[in-house]
């Protein structure tokens, strides 16, 4: 099957928007994608019709609540083929859930253990565990990239020794698109003793990674990045680790039993589900899921692929323009400078000529600061964009660079 994009521009509906005058152009997919009329639908129908806390209610509303609320749990746990549906942890998106997993781990490591990161990483995945190794007196190495902005496997198997615990990775990388060896990081560090953290925010809308094939010991991402809402992911753990791990946060919802004396928790998945969860946020991301899966993730593969290549080709005519993250593993993220032009100057004229990107240093400023820059455009398309708007995007960017040379 091939995408009908035109179609499936229909379902988006901020798409028919204008901003300052001219049609929107959202290349900014990789900070948040855009929602299609049948997400919004089920978040419509929640607080219209069965708006209601979850789990403890007798009443009709709390129990439709909760059966779609755990609807979606399975969902989830299918789509990403997790064993058992307990490993399905909701939190509010992939920042939480590393925090989860980095708070854990304070009561498993110890002065003299190692942790692996990659030099590819978003904050997220970088300072929860700064924070961890302050804690713990456990020592943070880094995984270092060369000049493609590709992860240097012999210095990862050089770093891994006896003393390394845990490896934190992204699958792809959100400031270059590199898509990162996760299955050679995964059984190296294994085999090293060591677990594994896979942060998925980027790999999510691209890609169907499946946890057991993988066998990831963590696996973290965010509903908004897979045309769900904001304030939503979730979190895959082994169940090994979830049982080992303690709970992140006390409150209503993770007990067992609470008294003065003594409080027991309750069994995963509550255990770390403290207090009243996103519970519309959560069956969104369920629909987000089927939204997703209708349309299906080769056939989305395949055609952002193209406008990867696409783009790259039109963006290398222009004059003074230079890529950073030419990685052979790469998705639909290009990111790039123009001459010595300021990527915010040119950001804020392609705004005014409606066209949406991010620009900046992406939440990952140890990359910038290995290429030297201070920031990059960045340009990240979904499976709703097209050729002919990069076209337009393309020209744009010529007149913005006129105008600022
Ligand atoms: N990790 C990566 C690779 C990301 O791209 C992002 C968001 O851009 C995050 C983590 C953080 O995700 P969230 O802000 O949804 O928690």
């Amino acid at each position: 099957m091939t995408l009908n994009v035109q179609d499936i521009r229909r379902d988006f509906p901020i798409l028919n928007r204008k901003v300052n005058g001219k049609p929107l152009i959202y290349f900014d997919n990789a900070a948040t994608s855009q929602t299609p009329q049948q997400v919004i639908d089920v978040i419509v129908d929640y607080y219209s019709n069965y708006n209601a806390n979850i789990h403890r209610g007798v009443h009709s509303l709390s129990q439709e609540a909760t059966d779609a609320y755990e609807q979606a749990r399975l969902k989830i746990q299918t789509h990403f083929n997790a064993k058992h549906s307990h490993e399905i942890i909701f939190t509010a998106g992939t920042t939480h859930g590393i925090n989860l997993v980095a708070n854990g781990f304070s009561s498993l490591l110890k002065k003299g253990d190692e942790v692996l990161v990659s030099a590819l990483e978003h904050h997220s995945n970088i300072v929860p565990w700064q924070m961890l190794c302050e804690r713990t007196g456990a020592t943070l190495k880094v995984i270092p990239m060369n000049q493609n902005g590709e992860l240097i496997l012999s210095e990862f198997d050089s770093l891994l020794n006896e003393n390394t615990k845990l490896v934190f990775v992204n699958h792809i990388s959100n400031a270059l698109g590199t898509i990162n060896p996760i299955e050679y990081i995964i059984e190296k560090a294994h085999s090293a003793g060591a677990a594994v953290l896979v942060d998925g925010a980027q790999s999510c809308p691209h890609l169907k990674p499946d946890v057991q094939q993988l066998d990831v010991d963590f696996y973290v991402c965010s509903a908004h990045k897979i045309c769900g809402p904001t304030g939503v992911g979730m979190l895959y753990g082994k169940e090994e680790w979830l049982k080992k791990l303690p709970p992140y946060q006390g409150g209503g919802e993770m007990i067992a039993e609470v008294s003065f004396e003594k409080t027991t928790y309750a069994n995963l998945p509550h255990k770390f589900e403290a207090g009243t969860p996103n519970v519309c946020g959560g069956i969104a991301f369920g629909a987000a899921l089927d939204y997703m899966n209708t349309i299906g993730f080769d056939n989305i593969a395949k055609y952002e692929n193209t406008l990867l290549d696409y783009a790259t080709e039109q963006l290398l005519q222009v004059d003074g323009l230079k890529i950073y993250g030419t990685a052979k593993e790469k998705t639909s993220v290009i990111s790039f400078n123009v001459a010595n032009i300021h990527p915010y100057d040119i950001g804020t004229i392609l705004d005014k000529m409606g066209i949406a990107v991010r620009t900046g240093h992406h939440c990952a400023q140890p990359i910038m600061d290995f290429y030297q820059i201070p920031g990059t455009i960045r340009a990240s398309f979904m499976f709703y964009n097209t050729k002919e708007e990069i076209d337009t995007f393309i020209t744009a960017l010529k007149k913005a660079v006129m105008m600022l040379s």
